[in-house]
């Protein structure tokens, strides 16, 4: 008994069979792997000299540049800093949930 073949639709079903296929590959593609690039952290808790309690003590970045500075005075050598020796900013129990510049400088600063 001879096979009745039918061209077009052979080819139409081999045409959906690739669609398919190709759906699959496109669908099991894992989810585009874009990210927004984290905050830094550390920048978001720098303390702003704009920031009243910061301008309230004269706090400068830059102790050479702060009026009133004690010479090699500067946050890293102050009693309260609690940054890590070496670091370039710190945490300053004057300012809670801030960090300081480590040569940073304000007129509470002591070295007691
Ligand atoms: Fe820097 Fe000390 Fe003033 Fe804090 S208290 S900002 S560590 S100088």
């Amino acid at each position: 008994m001879a096979e009745i073949v039918n061209p077009g639709r052979r080819a139409w079903l081999q045409r959906i069979a690739a669609g398919f296929s190709c759906a699959s590959v496109v669908v099991a593609r894992p989810a585009a792997t874009f990210e927004f690039p984290a905050p830094d952290p550390a920048a978001a808790l720098l303390l702003s000299i704009a920031d009243p309690a910061a301008v309230a003590v004269h706090y400068a970045e830059d102790a050479a540049k702060a009026e009133g500075a004690k010479p090699g005075s500067s946050c890293a050598n102050c009693s309260a800093y609690t940054g890590k020796t070496g670091a370039v900013a710190g945490p300053c129990t004057l300012f809670p949930n801030k960090v300081v510049k480590a040569a940073g400088w304000c007129n509470a600063w002591s070295n007691l």
